[in-house]
């Protein structure tokens, strides 16, 4: 059952950067539930503008521009990673005092020293994190209740100002979402073993399948239902959104890539030396974690490995997943 409603306002000039998934997300939610008495979207593709124009996502749809930035009370950059820097650093000198700069990137160090690098003392900044997504991409993907239900991570760090860190996370509340503080670092190290490493998987065994020459490209598409097909979804992710998450969150991936190789190793020799036990006792406890994870209203029990209903009205999360969050990056 949505928790979205109508709401006070918790910022008066709310603007967006990027008008994706996670962009239009928020402008929906925001609009729905009157949650800022004025919204402004900006995006730096002219098609995705004016795709944003027919859904009516904001009050204002323009490119990014000083004119679109320096009126917001509240700016949230919702671009790739790898384009944080350059959708803030022209207009930063120009931003209205006192306004509050959030973002959604799915790693949060790369984005605080991006960050450090181009804001001036006049603005606040808290860095943050729905742990929701899907693996689509754009405008027409969004939807309002995205964030319902699911947690936003912030990260701030001793210069967050406290009633900035406040608004943001009134924001995400009154968007449905639970939100919780943690340390970059550590939120950079969880989101590897929760998103990242998954992700990588599952490019990994898709691009395996794909090049094998052995079991013949319509084999694998017509019996994908053997496990196969959920990986494609992870697999079928935005590959610029991807690529960075790679790129920024380098350090973390690592470290679990290497654990994650360890294990693999273990499992390939209880396989090699017939260790029933092993197998068993290894699949007994990967068993109850998802039961756990069903457990906590992160996911539903029903087989739809389609994750279609984009209507439910339990939404699960990528970076964290339903409508197949890939509990979004
Ligand atoms: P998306 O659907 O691809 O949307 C991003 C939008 O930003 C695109 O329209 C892109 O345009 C635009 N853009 C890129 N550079 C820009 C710039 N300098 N100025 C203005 N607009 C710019 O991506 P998304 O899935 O919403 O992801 C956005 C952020 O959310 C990423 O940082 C990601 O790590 C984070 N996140 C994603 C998920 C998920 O599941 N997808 C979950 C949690 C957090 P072009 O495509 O034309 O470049």
């Amino acid at each position: 059952m949505s928790s979205l409603g109508d709401s006070k306002p918790v910022v008066s000039t709310l603007a967006v950067v990027g008008l994706g998934l996670i962009g239009s997300s928020i402008l929906r939610a925001v609009r729905n539930s009157g949650l800022a008495a004025r919204t402004i979207g900006t995006d730096h593709s002219h098609d995705v503008r004016a795709r944003a124009v027919e859904l009516d996502l904001a009050d204002d749809i323009c490119p990014p521009s000083f004119d679109a930035l320096v009126e917001a009370d509240l700016i949230v950059l919702a671009v790739p990673l790898g384009a944080m820097r350059t959708a803030i650093s022209e207009f930063a000198a120009h931003l209205k005092p006192g306004a509050i700069i959030t973002d959604v990137g799915s790693s949060k160090l790369s984005v605080m020293e991006d960050m450090s690098t181009v804001l001036p003392d006049t603005v606040h900044f808290v860095p943050g994190h729905p742990i929701a997504g899907t693996e689509q991409s754009g405008p027409d993907a969004g939807f309002a209740e995205l964030f319902d239900g699911r947690w936003c991570i912030l990260t701030p760090d001793t210069h967050t100002n406290p009633d900035a860190l406040e608004t943001v996370a009134s924001l995400w509340r009154a968007m449905g979402s639970e939100t919780e503080e943690m340390d970059a670092a550590h939120h950079d190290l969880v989101l590897a073993t929760t998103s990242h490493l998954p992700h990588l998987i599952a490019y990994s065994i898709v691009g395996t399948a794909a090049d094998l020459e052995q079991v013949t490209q319509s084999e694998v598409i017509k019996f994908s239902a053997g496990g196969f097909r959920d990986f494609t979804r992870l697999a079928s992710s935005d590959p610029v959104m991807w690529r960075d998450v790679c790129l920024k969150n380098k350090d973390a991936i690592l470290e679990m890539l290497a654990r994650f190789s360890e294990d693999l190793s273990a499992l390939q020799k209880f396989v090699r030396t017939s260790d029933g036990h092993a197998l068993f006792e290894l699949f007994t406890r990967t068993r109850a974690v998802r039961q756990r994870i069903i457990d906590a209203g992160q996911d539903i029990p029903d087989a739809d490995f389609g994750r279609g209903a984009a209507t439910s009205t339990t939404s699960i999360p990528d970076d964290s997943d339903q409508h197949g969050e890939t509990g979004g990056a």
